[in-house]
């Protein structure tokens, strides 16, 4: 009785030991061995095993763990393990003579349980023993039942581990790869999570920035210049939003300046506590430029429309007051200043349906043989006769320049952009010389002025859609900022390049290429299907 008493007392300990290393660790393999090892002593068993069916449900038994028994015994047990429990009792014995006989074991007596979790059967545990004399009781049966239950939920748990840590590194890796930039803040407002995406969008490195304050990697700053994360943390307004978004202005570790929109959505307790955020962070840069661009175009078109309009109209209304005599030369002034206006009006509508051709991809150029001299000469007559005395014009072709293969009323409309802008864009007047050499297949020509001059970091962007150069002269004069992106667009069209060579102060050169020889016609912005089109496709 005693001893039965210290036997409980026992199994209860060790019950209690497997409990505790279950808690402490989830290696599944680390808790069975410890349930085998204890379930032998406890039944008196000389060794013992625990296989298990594979996770996909494949009715295939594999040993995970033993006591007692070398590893390399392990693959003589096969046969036992294919064995049905059912068959167990009538055929047991044979088996475990075989496995003996192979192995030089000493196995004569053997108990099986099921490991049973929530009516689903997980393995097998199995104890043997050498002795013949006493047989395996009920109550050795009771106390493997108690080690099968735990090694049951051992197998629960791990599993449970192993499936929580393969959908934890599918998320990580979702988050990885994400294109997006992903992070994760805890309830103190700290960076947990910080992905790939999220480093190249700050600069931070993932090593710096977690731990940091969220506010102080991802710093979204309004147009005022105020930091909102610090002021206005979007995560405030979390019991009025469910998901806030905020956009600003950031400033890179490595200095770019981006504009971002950061949205969260909330993690919480099942008490609904604040347990942190996900924030998804993306570059909107590019689509804020398009904004503003768009804002500009509205703003730039109606006043560069609404200018010539007033003229016209102030001209003509003048003109018509009954209770003033104009002289013959006063009409003709006026006269002619509402055609020059009407003529400004009719080029800025033109541009602005060769800006939205082009953007739409349909431009068509018409190639002929043409020659730069003479067009050059042509475009200089109608500016010598308007800009005034303080221009000198001059033309610097060799004389056996040959033609190039061009759109003739594009080619003239770079021509007339680039000399008017020679014009505008110098004040005190000056030489504006136009001139060209050929080198290999390719025309080289230019149109210099003495002028105000372009910085070298604005010598690029001068090419872009409604760019203008922020100086007094460039507010005080007119233009749409169209005018050298409609040329480059044509050179470019023509299979040539454009550039400008600037000082400021001492002029500006602007340079382009067009290719001599015969070429195909193409549209502009679509080369490749022009080249169907007129192939006849
Ligand atoms: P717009 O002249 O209508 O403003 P453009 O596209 O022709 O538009 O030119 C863009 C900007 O480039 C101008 O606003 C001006 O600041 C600068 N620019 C162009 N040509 C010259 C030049 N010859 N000298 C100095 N600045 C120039």
């Amino acid at each position: 009785m005693l001893e039965s008493i210290d036997h409980r007392l026992r199994q209860r300990e060790y019950l209690l030991q497997i409990s505790r290393a279950m808690t402490a660790q989830l290696d599944l393999v680390s808790v069975l061995s410890l349930v085998i090892s204890y379930a032998v002593e406890m039944t008196a068993g000389t060794s013992g095993l625990i296989a298990l069916y594979d996770e996909d449900g494949s009715d295939e038994l594999r040993i995970r763990a033993s006591a007692h028994l070398s590893r390399e015994d392990w693959p003589a047990f096969a046969r036992l393990l294919t064995l049905p429990l059912s068959e167990i009792p009538r055929r047991g014995e044979a088996v475990l003579r075989e496995i003996a006989a192979d192995t030089g074991l000493t196995l004569r007596q053997m108990i099986a349980l099921p490991l049973v979790l929530r009516d689903t059967p997980v393995g097998v545990i199995y104890v043997f023993r050498a002795a013949l004399n006493v047989a395996f009781s009920a109550n050795d049966r009771q106390v493997l039942e108690d080690f099968a239950d735990q090694a049951a939920i051992a197998v629960f748990n791990a599993r449970l581990y192993q499936g929580v840590l393969r959908e934890k590194q599918r998320l990580d890796a979702t988050i990885e790869q994400s294109a997006d930039g992903v992070m994760i803040i805890d309830s103190r407002w700290r960076i947990v999570t910080f992905n790939k995406a999220m480093e190249h969008l700050t600069g931070w490195s993932r090593e710096e920035a977690i731990g940091r304050p969220c506010a102080e990697v991802l710093a979204i700053h309004n147009p005022q210049g105020v930091n909102i994360c610090l002021v206005d943390c979007p995560l405030n307004r979390l019991p009025y939003i469910a998901n806030p978004v905020v956009e600003g202005r950031i400033v890179t570790r490595d200095g770019r300046e981006l504009f971002v929109q950061s949205r969260y959505a909330p993690q919480r307790g099942p008490q609904g506590q604040f347990l942190g955020a996900i924030a998804n962070v993306r570059d909107i840069t590019a689509q804020k430029q398009e904004e503003e661009l768009q804002n500009t175009f509205i703003s730039v078109i109606s006043h560069e429309l609404k200018t010539p309009v007033s003229i016209i109209k102030g001209y003509a209304g003048t003109l018509r007051r009954e209770d003033v005599t104009f002289t013959p030369e006063q009409y003709r002034e006026g006269l002619a200043v509402i055609e020059e206006e009407a003529d400004r009006l009719a080029r800025q509508i033109q541009d602005l349906l060769d800006v939205s051709r082009l953007t739409a991809g349909g431009l068509r150029l018409e190639l002929t043989d043409v020659s730069l001299p003479l067009l050059a000469a042509e475009v200089v007559r109608g500016f010598a006769a308007t800009a005034g005395e303080r221009y000198q014009f001059e033309l610097r072709f060799p004389d056996d320049m040959p033609p190039v293969r061009a759109d003739y009323e594009r080619v003239r409309q770079v021509l007339n952009n680039l000399v008017s802008n020679a014009v505008k864009y110098s004040p005190e007047g000056g030489t504006i010389r136009i001139g060209g050499w050929n080198e290999q297949d390719f025309a080289v020509c230019y149109v210099s002025d003495q002028g105000i001059g372009i910085p070298p970091e604005e010598q690029e962007a001068i090419f872009r859609r409604f760019y203008r150069v922020d100086n007094r002269l460039a507010r005080e004069t007119q233009g749409s900022g169209l005018g050298l992106f409609l040329t480059r667009a044509i050179v470019e069209a023509h299979g040539g390049r454009i550039w400008v060579e600037s000082q400021v102060g001492k002029g500006s050169r602007f340079v382009f290429t067009l290719p001599l020889g015969r070429r195909k016609l193409v549209d502009l912005r679509r080369p490749a299907e022009a080249e169907r089109a007129s192939s006849g496709e």
